[in-house]
């Protein structure tokens, strides 16, 4: 893992000087990217699809009217620590604080986790909640990355929460097949497979670029394990704000056995505001799609919205 933006900068051969000063971005939200993910960029390039998810920018420190640190009000519905309960039938888990890369839109970049992971004990809690609403069928591991938990960890809480009746499906949302496709490992799988439930992971991939043969073989093997695949984006300026991107995002996922789900509009959270696209333009590129992909390949338009009962679809 790479945390030192010197070291970021001589690997991908960029001149430092080029960059303004970063301690202030690096304050709030420390550098935090995996070899594996630097290996995806192209070298030399600033404007790299890959580079500007994790490079600190000087604009991060912005004031903009309308942001946040919790923009979705999740403190509102975290009725047990490490628990956050907004929609029907299903409950979120922050199982752990950390990720593997520090992506800087990220809309829990000033979330309050604590310095501890919670040990296997402090999740009796959240499956009493769990255990005493039998409309929760579902149950997200989320974070951070439940993945950069170990194996044997995540096999007990799965045990726990298959142990629950009416838990029939449990989903993981992480980045992992991406950033750290070593991660995904025989042993991992075992963990999150049981006989009584339906294993969802949701990945989040925002560019065609990170889904290259090391990304491909890991989601293939999760496939070929019965795991359901689905993923999710966030449309971010200079990223991935154009209909080629996203065409080319939503094929590259197909071919390796994951479908779209969501494209996020982006949340707004303190930092960063430089990655937002206007509503209008997050409407057309979503229509552009409509009119060059089957169906099954066009993401749900959504935004989240602090009270909603779902995600919010954009209308088309
Ligand atoms: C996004 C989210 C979910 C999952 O929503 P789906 O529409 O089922 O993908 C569940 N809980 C919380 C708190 C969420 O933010
Ligand atoms: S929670 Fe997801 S989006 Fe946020 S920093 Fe971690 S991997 Fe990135």
């Amino acid at each position: 893992m790479i945390r030192d933006p010197q070291q970021l900068f001589e690997r991908l051969q960029l001149n430092p000087e080029e960059h303004p000063d970063l301690s202030a971005a690096l304050r709030s939200f420390p550098l935090r990217v995996t070899e594996a993910f630097v290996a995806k960029m192209q070298i030399g390039d600033w404007e790299d699809p890959l580079l500007l998810q994790i490079l600190p920018q000087q604009a991060e420190i912005d004031v903009t009217p309308g942001y946040s640190d919790d923009p979705l009000d999740e403190a509102s519905a975290n009725p047990i620590p490490g628990l956050i309960h907004k929609y029907h039938g299903r409950v979120l888990l922050i199982t752990s604080p950390a990720c593997a890369v520090h992506c800087r839109y990220c809309f829990r970049r000033n979330f309050p986790y604590n310095d501890n992971r919670p040990s296997l004990a402090d999740w009796q809690q959240a499956i009493d909640y769990i255990a005493s609403h039998p409309e929760i069928s579902e149950v997200i591991l989320s974070g951070g990355d439940p993945l950069s938990l170990p194996d044997d960890y995540l096999a007990s809480l799965r045990d726990r929460l298959a142990a629950i009746n009416h838990v029939t499906t449990l989903r993981l949302h992480t980045r992992m097949p991406l950033v750290l496709p070593a991660r995904i490992t025989e042993t991992l799988l075992d963990s999150l497979e049981h006989p009584r439930l339906h294993t969802v992971m949701v990945i989040h991939s925002n560019h065609a670029n990170e889904l290259d043969t090391h990304s491909e073989a890991a989601l293939l093997a999760l496939k070929h394990q019965g795991v359901t695949l689905l993923n999710q984006s966030v449309l971010l300026r200079g990223i991935n704000d154009n209909a080629d991107a996203l065409s080319a995002l939503s094929r590259r996922l197909f071919a390796c056995g994951v479908l779209p789900y969501y494209l996020h509009v982006l949340d707004k959270v303190n930092g960063a505001s430089h990655f937002e696209r206007s509503d209008e333009e997050a409407v057309a590129l979503a229509e552009a799609m409509l009119a060059r992909l089957p169906g099954y390949l066009v993401p749900k338009l959504v935004r989240e919205e602090p009270g909603a009962l779902s995600k919010r679809p954009l209308a088309l």
